[in-house]
């Protein structure tokens, strides 16, 4: 007879099995699968780079497959309704039709799952988790979501060939905007300490994700610190709880911008030492 105790991250003690969720949806890398699309190994590589392993094994069937799977059911169909899931996104503008508490309730999930492969912060979510699994507004606690839409880019030819090499797909005229997927944390220039910012990025869709930790901070301060955040980032709109729809413009920031320069360095830097 097995004694031990096994813990689910979501739902505490269980005698449930614990299963593997994935921190990187899994309806991604069915995209990637059944459109071929050769990204994935630049996904592997992008998650090397910020440690980790993609899988975490401590939510119990029920939780994992039943509740969280719910919310990638329904985020899985909100991208393709706006067409994120695919090679190269090419518009500079949605309108972004959404429903807040599923919405948030994906994005705190997969923020959750990366912090405890971290192990930061995950504390912070302890009041949320009823409202993850079950939209239970009691144990809410106060979140703003910034949503950024990025531009495609355009390359050069010589950029290009080096792009080709590394398997980010190119449309005919020469624009990538791929279907990277992360969940990771950004620094926010003029933020002060209790800010905690986390992103979950899905191609040409970034989400912001402010989480309030300090009570002390007053909503004027609150609304302050995202005012200029959005200023810097220029395209920036805060989803609204009351609302279902928002119009999204692209910037000048692409992905290279947003979350690839380091990245494409260093994948550089790695072929050209494997092709030696
Ligand atoms: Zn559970």
């Amino acid at each position: 007879m097995n004694e031990k105790i096994l813990i689910c991250a979501y739902c505490g003690p269980t005698d449930r099995k614990l299963t593997r969720e994935h921190i990187i949806p899994h309806f991604i890398y069915d995209y990637y699968e059944k459109n071929n699309y050769k990204i994935s190994g630049w996904n592997e590589f992008a998650k090397k780079t910020v440690g980790g392993q993609f899988t975490i094994k401590d939510v119990c069937e029920r939780c994992n497959h039943v509740l969280l799977g719910k919310l990638d059911s329904h985020a899985s169909q909100f991208l393709r309704q706006h067409g994120i899931l695919t090679d190269v996104f090419l518009q500079k503008n949605i309108e972004l039709v959404y429903d807040y508490d599923m919405l948030l309730r994906w994005i705190l999930k997969l923020s959750f799952n990366a912090m405890r492969i971290d192990g930061l912060h995950s504390h912070i979510f302890s009041n949320s988790i009823n409202y993850i699994l079950h939209s239970d507004p009691a144990g809410m606690r106060d979140f703003e979501v910034v949503v950024q839409l990025l531009s495609p880019a355009q390359h050069s030819a010589e950029e290009v060939i080096r792009l080709q090499k590394i398997g980010i797909p190119l449309s005919p005229c020469g624009k990538t905007n791929p279907l990277i997927a992360r969940v990771g944390k950004v620094h926010i220039a003029g933020s002060k300490g209790g800010f905690i910012t986390r992103t979950v990025i899905i191609g040409a869709l970034v989400f912001y994700l402010f989480i309030y930790d300090d009570s002390n901070q007053t909503q004027a301060f609150r609304n302050q610190v995202l005012k200029v955040f959005i200023n810097e980032l220029k395209t920036g709109v805060i989803l609204q709880r009351d609302s279902t729809s928002m119009r999204l413009s692209a910037g000048e920031a692409t992905w290279i911008e947003s979350y690839g320069p380091a990245l494409l360095r260093a994948k550089i830097h790695e072929d050209s030492k494997s092709t030696k």
